[in-house]
Formats: structure tokens, sequence, C-alpha cells
């Protein structure tokens, strides 16, 4: 699973990436790795399907909103969404392929230079965001097996640019402190024209004198100096949902740094560990406690007392029980993503053996020497259930 490479990479987009660039990026892949266009090259095959998947998920904007929580896990993991994406793009052919998301590609796919036309047609024209966005956050988070296990509510004190309370964010210290950029008439861009062989070539570049916002400001606010942010802390929510794990990421939208001049604030994206446990070793959902057991105990049984994620519990030890015995307690591990049930508890046994004895004690287990039901040879084939029992837990 760790061996996939990142959705966004392979469709060479960044996360903000809307629905038309995810589309048109994928498109581009598609028709570059096209398998019949590229006979000579063995790995044209699997970038085609690579771009597939990455382009099944991201699509889908509840798929995707899985993948950007919590990476390939998300939708990949047990209870996700099955093998990889969902779909089994390894075993597809590149006609079903292509008739999967055909309606992308229009008539002209074939027909050599006719694609890419729909891609400049798709691109709007939209009003300009003002401002500029604000930059991503990386935070790391601990977590305890027990918040792992079944969720928890976070909250997260961190120090960021916030929109300045001064201005509401406007870096201007009234509303009619703006004035209309005269280099570029509030369009926030300029055109540079140029005359070639092949007719006229239009450059647009985003206004110098505005960067791009269209007006320019007289009176900038004391308390930002027109940046519209300043340095602060804010205390944020963070629900962490069961079953995650080390590695995993929960990206909250707009809650990392403000933007500049009302520019929309860049994300948060928490990086979650696992803090190690006193008691417990974690493996996906199960998890795995060591006990010992006195040679009275594990040769009569009793019944202990062992920690589990939810507190202490009664665990019933059957006379006769041999070290390296394996007890499951049903249930009691960790509850998985995406409401995939929970895990197991695993109880290892083990036996203690006592270093040093009275003359007393001595005399009493020399006693059992001759006893039959102490004879070891009574241990059939327990070598080699402890080999099989190591291939169960590790295999
Ligand atoms: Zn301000
Ligand atoms: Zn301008």
């Amino acid at each position: 699973m760790s061996t996939k490479r990142d959705y966004y990479e392979i469709l060479g987009l960044d996360k903000n990436a809307s629905e038309a660039e995810i589309k048109k990026a994928y498109r581009k892949k598609a028709m570059k790795f096209h398998p019949d266009r590229n006979k000579e090259d063995p790995e044209a095959e699997k970038k085609f399907k690579e771009a597939a998947e990455a382009y099944e998920v991201l699509k889908d904007p509840q798929k995707k909103a899985q993948y950007d929580q919590f990476g390939h896990a998300g939708v990949n993991g047990q209870g996700g969404f099955g093998g990889g994406a969902g779909v089994d793009f390894d075993n597809m052919g590149f006609e079903d392929i292509f008739s999967r998301f055909g309606d992308i590609f229009g008539s002209g796919f074939f027909g050599e230079e006719s694609f890419g036309g729909g891609g400049r047609r798709g691109r709007s024209r939209s009003r300009r965001e003002p401002g500029q966005p604000g930059s991503d956050m990386k935070i790391r988070m601990a977590l305890t097996l027990e918040e792992i296990a079944f969720g928890a509510e976070k909250k997260l004190k961190i120090k960021k640019q916030i929109k300045c309370g001064e201005c509401s964010g406007t870096g201007a210290q009234t509303n009619s402190d703006f004035e209309t950029c005269s280099t570029c008439n509030g369009m926030g861009e300029v055109r540079q024209v140029t005359r070639t062989m092949l007719g006229q070539m239009v450059n647009v570049q985003a206004c110098p004198t505005c960067s791009g916002e269209g007006r320019i400001i007289k009176n900038k606010c004391k308390k930002c100096s027109g940046e519209g942010r300043v340095k602060g802390e804010e205390t944020i929510k963070v629900n962490i949902p069961s079953g995650v794990s080390n590695g995993n990421y929960i990206t909250l939208r707009e809650q990392g740094n403000a933007g500049r001049r009302g520019g929309s604030a860049g994300d948060l994206i928490v990086l979650i560990e696992e803090k190690e446990h006193e008691y417990f070793d974690r493996d996906g959902k199960n998890i795995y406690y060591n006990l010992t057991l006195s040679i009275p105990d594990a040769v009569l049984g009793t019944e202990v007392q062992v920690p589990t994620l939810k507190g202490k519990a009664k665990l019933k030890i059957e006379p006769g029980t041999q070290p390296g015995k394996m007890l499951r307690m049903r249930g009691r591990g960790i509850r998985g993503l995406n409401n995939s049930g929970e895990g197991d508890q695993y109880v290892r046994l083990n036996v203690y053996m006592p270093e040093s004895l009275s003359e007393e004690e001595k005399k009493a287990i020399s006693s059992f020497k001759e006893s039959e039901n102490f004879d070891a040879s009574n241990a059939d084939g327990s070598d080699k259930n402890f080999f099989s029992k190591m291939k169960d837990m590790f295999g």
C-alpha cells in the first residue's frame, strides 16, 4: 500500500485542483500513455492504469475527501472501497477504461490533433478572488492507542496568521480607502500583444502594480500594515475518526494561515502519530498483550484481570495452559476506519520460572519428577505448534 504513488502527483496536480483541472490532467495523461501510442514503452500501460485509478478517486467528491483525509488507506483499507479505487484497473482492458471515462475524451480522441479543445473552452473566466491565498500548515499530533481505538475530539492551540480584526482582512482603514488600479484599470491583469509571423500573440500576466487584485489601498490599516492578517493564535477542534494510524493525515480546509488581504486561508494538515502504549502492540485493528502466569496458575487454571483499551477485563485461564498459547478477546481491539468493525485483543501467555528456590520448594518440585503427568514427552508436537503460531502471528 505504501508503495502506491500519490494520486495528485500521478496527475501532476496540487491539492486545490478543481474538478475541471482534474479532468483535464487525467485526459492529458491518458492520451500521453495510451498503449496504442506507446508500443515501444512497456511502462506506458502501467502509467495509463495508474492515472485511471487516480482519476477514479479524485473525480468523486466523496472518495476524494476520503483520500485527502487518510491517503491511500482511506480508499483502500479494509472496509474502504475494496481493491484500489474500488475498480480493478489492473485486469481491465484499455477499451473498458476508455468507455468508463469515455465522456471526457470526446469524439476526436483517435483523430489526432483535435483533442485539447474542450479544455480551453471549459475554463471559466469567473471574477478574480480578492487578495492572495494563505499558506498550508502542517502539524503533528500524537495520539494514544485509546484515542485511536474509539476516535477522539482534540483541541489544538496553534500559532498562525489570522485575519486582521481591525480591517476585517481587507488591509485598508475603511472601505473607501480603495482605489482602482490605474495600470490595469481594475482588471488585475495586463496583456502584451506581439505580432509574429503566425499572427498576434497575446501574453496575459498578473498586474505588477496591484499584484492582480485590481485595486490598491490608499490608507493602509495600521494594525496589519495593509496585509489584512496578523500573527495570532487559534484553538481548533479536530475530530479524529477511530482506526487512524501513523502517517495518516487529516486535512482541515481553510484552517491554515489566513490569506493576504482577504484571500482564502490555507489548509491545516494534521499528521497522525501513534504514541507507544504501555501494554499493547498494535497490528492494524488488533492489539497484542503479553501475560506471564505463575506455574501454579498455568497448571491449575485461574481467572485473571487483564488491561484492555476500555479498562480491566476478566480472562479465564484453563488448567494446563502452555506457554506461547494465544487467547483471543473478541471485539476488544481497535474500531476500524469507515465503520469497518472492531478488531480483537490477543493475549500471549507465558509462564514464569522461578530463578531461586528454598530447600522446601526444591523438595516439592523434585517430588513431581517421577510423575507421569509431568513427563515432558506428553508435550508431543509442541515445538511445531510454536512455529505455526509464529506464522499465524507474523505471516
Ligand atoms: Zn488590518
Ligand atoms: Zn493593477
